[in-house]
């Protein structure tokens, strides 16, 4: 029987309409907008398109947000400097560097960008105190797409206390808190990463799966239980057509996506997995648009934590 699709964008919806009142409120009180501070530095095609989603969406949800540019050839201290800025400036409640970061600023460049973000701003929860404070339990801030794919799980009534939870990937963005949000649900959870022996075998026993690997299409069916819920993280841009063919060989509308811009989006669970899943997030429409709903959620409380009302 095929896989339930879990529906990403309608959770999101759901989250921004929540989340609406309280944007209008804060504005009636404190006579202004939350705010939020996007820095992108370089040209990556990729980031220029999902900061321009985060823009859009947090203009059409009452946010202030402004974008902060700085060319690829900049420094690391011309982009802590940029921080600084958004750090003490009185309209910017929340503050987001889109990463990655151009690879000449160094290999250590984003843990220094997420060291001198205030926490309080941190509207991504990576800065160290609110990596802390999630590991014990008590973030108000924390990543927003681990923290968006816990509201699917919830809002779609997948059980969590109890289930073994398996998250292949163990980034500091996504695997590690999507590990912790669960294990503070009372999942029994297991993090696989390259190293790990017989992965298929490990990730097997789950009754969730989370795969959050950036390959595309690596979660093959002998990777799930019959009837798990999957959670497909990864958005892989394929851009070879002997690729396409072989992911989405019986899929025909996929590879007409192909045909006709010459890439398609594949997530990091191969398609044929709808067959064995119980329940499965689509690539696109599943855990990207959370990820966007949750940024304005954050930069909302971070707004209301700063003003203390
Ligand atoms: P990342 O920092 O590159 O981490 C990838 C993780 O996957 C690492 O822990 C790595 O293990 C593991 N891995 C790589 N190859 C593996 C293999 N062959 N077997 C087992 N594990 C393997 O990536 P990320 O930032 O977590 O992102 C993961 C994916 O999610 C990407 O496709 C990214 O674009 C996507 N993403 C989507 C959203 C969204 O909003 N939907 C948000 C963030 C990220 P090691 O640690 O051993 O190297």
């Amino acid at each position: 029987m095929a896989a339930r699709m879990l529906n990403g964008a309608a959770v999101a919806s759901a989250i921004r309409a929540q989340v609406a009142p309280g944007i209008a409120a804060f504005t009636a009180r404190a006579g202004r907008p939350p705010g939020l501070g996007i820095v992108l530095v370089g040209d990556d095609p990729a980031s220029a398109i999902y900061v321009r989603g985060k823009l859009k969406s947090a203009g059409e949800a009452g946010l202030r947000a402004d974008l902060k540019t700085l060319p690829a050839s900049a420094s690391l201290d011309d982009l802590l400097a940029v921080v600084e800025q958004l750090n003490h400036s009185e309209a910017h409640d929340g503050i987001l560097v889109q990463s990655p970061l151009p690879a000449a600023m160094g290999a250590d460049a984003e843990y220094r960008v997420f060291d001198v973000i205030r926490p309080e701003k941190d509207v991504d929860g990576f800065h160290p105190v609110n990596v802390g404070l999630l590991a014990q339990n008590r973030a108000t801030l924390a990543s927003c797409t681990p923290s968006g794919i816990i509201e699917l799980l919830e809002r779609s009534e997948v059980p969590i206390a109890g289930a073994r939870a398996v998250v292949i990937g163990r980034s500091d963005i996504v695997g590690k808190p999507m590990a912790l949000l669960l294990l503070h649900r009372n999942a029994t959870v297991t993090i696989c990463h390259s190293r790990t022996v017989d992965l298929p075998k490990v990730a097997a026993t789950a009754d969730i799966l989370v795969a959050a690997i950036g390959r595309p299409a690596f979660v093959t069916p002998d990777f799930v239980k019959p009837g798990a819920v999957v959670v497909d993280v990864g958005i892989n841009s394929v851009t070879s057509a002997e690729e396409a063919k072989r992911i989405f060989a019986r899929y025909p509308e996929r590879l007409a996506v192909f045909g006709k811009k010459g890439s398609v989006l594949v997530g990091d669970v191969h398609p044929d997995v709808a067959e064995k899943a119980g329940a499965l997030t689509p690539v696109p429409g599943g855990v990207g648009p959370l990820t966007i709903a949750m940024l304005l959620k954050n930069t909302l409380t971070a707004a209301v934590d700063r003003a203390g009302t």
